[in-house]
């Protein structure tokens, strides 16, 4: 049983957002491609509190972005939610990233109990939460193959991106494009 994992396309992390990943919304294409034949599809959703710790204004690396029912913690309105199934929300506690789909998630729960084996995973951003979402998957035991075409990355630092599918592959993880 395969489930697809569509990590964090909201309107923050597309060009316009309050943390736009370059290209971002190029990923949604593909995706909705990839849900249609998917069995299950959960779409994650980075859903802050005002004051998370990511926050620069507290002492955090990023700009205030995705803060829960904001229009920017929204699904980037292009994502067909018709093949999305569950919608899972994370980053929720002050104190924690949540970069993961499974920190702090029920996501784990769902997966196990529809006998998911393989996982697939796409999305944004490639070097922070499909990443996370990714190792995640792997140490909790399933085949994961990250669809590279259909993430796209920060790259903070230059080359980050590859040293992602480095780890991921490292890791045990199928990155295929
Ligand atoms: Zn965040």
């Amino acid at each position: 049983m395969d489930a697809l994992i569509v990590v964090d396309v909201q309107n923050d992390f597309c060009p316009g957002g309050a943390l736009a990943v370059p290209d971002g919304d190029a990923v949604v294409e593909l995706i909705n491609e990839l849900a249609k034949r998917a069995p299950f599809v959960v779409a994650t959703r980075d859903w802050h509190p005002p004051d998370h710790g990511s926050f620069a204004e507290n002492g955090g690396p990023w700009p205030v972005h995705c803060v829960r029912d904001t229009p920017g913690a929204q699904l980037h309105p292009a994502i067909d939610s018709s093949h999305v199934d569950v919608v899972i929300d994370k980053g929720q506690e002050r104190d924690r990233e949540g970069y993961s789909g499974f920190d702090g998630t029920e996501l784990e729960r769902l997966l196990r109990q529809r006998d998911v084996d393989t996982v697939h995973v796409a999305g944004l951003a490639l070097d922070y939460c499909v990443k996370a979402t990714a190792l995640d998957a792997r140490r909790a035991g399933f085949d994961v193959v990250v669809h590279r075409d259909a993430t796209r990355a920060v790259e903070v630092q230059p080359g980050d991106a590859q040293r992602a599918v480095e780890e991921l592959r490292e890791a045990g993880v199928d990155v295929v494009d």
